[in-house]
């Protein structure tokens, strides 16, 4: 796992995101869950996982499924540090993810089961809760990218 991606597309002398490192977590299964509601030219949600000393990170374009029967596309976007899952703030325009960057949930999860396409979770959050999935689609237009994220 590297942060080179995220580092590339941000400069850190203008916004105040959290630069970061890997950070791994070799004793806990209680492992960080969050999801912020990120004001950007779309607002949508990002969902970061902590995967391999790195935050795994969706956004999700709409709102995330409190209840089941509702899937969610959600594009995979770059790693991001530990630590993240605290940040909150406004990212100056002319910047990566310019706009306002608030906590929409937090906790922890469980990793259930994870394969290349799909990965299984229980999420103890404040507003999400119980078993989700995430599962590998081809829907959207990054394909490569793109998985539905939905509660079961
Ligand atoms: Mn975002």
């Amino acid at each position: 796992m590297t942060l080179t991606e995220y580092k590339q597309k941000r400069d850190f002398k203008k916004t105040s995101e959290p630069k970061g490192k890997v950070t791994k977590n070799k004793s806990s299964k209680q492992l960080i869950y969050c999801i912020q509601k990120h004001h950007a030219s779309h607002l949508h949600h990002d969902l970061r996982l902590e995967m391999d000393g790195v935050l795994k990170s969706w956004a999700i374009p709409k709102e995330p499924p409190k209840e089941k029967g509702v899937k969610r596309l959600a594009v995979m976007t770059e790693d991001h540090p530990m630590g993240y899952e605290k940040f909150e703030g406004e990212i100056p325009e002319g910047n990566y993810g310019a706009g306002k960057v608030k906590i929409w949930d937090s906790g922890k999860y469980e990793l259930k089961n994870k394969d290349s396409k799909k990965i299984e979770i229980i999420i103890h959050g404040k507003k999400l809760k119980g078993h989700y999935v995430l599962v590998k689609t081809r829907y959207g237009n990054k394909p490569e990218k793109s998985w539905l994220f939905f509660k079961v």
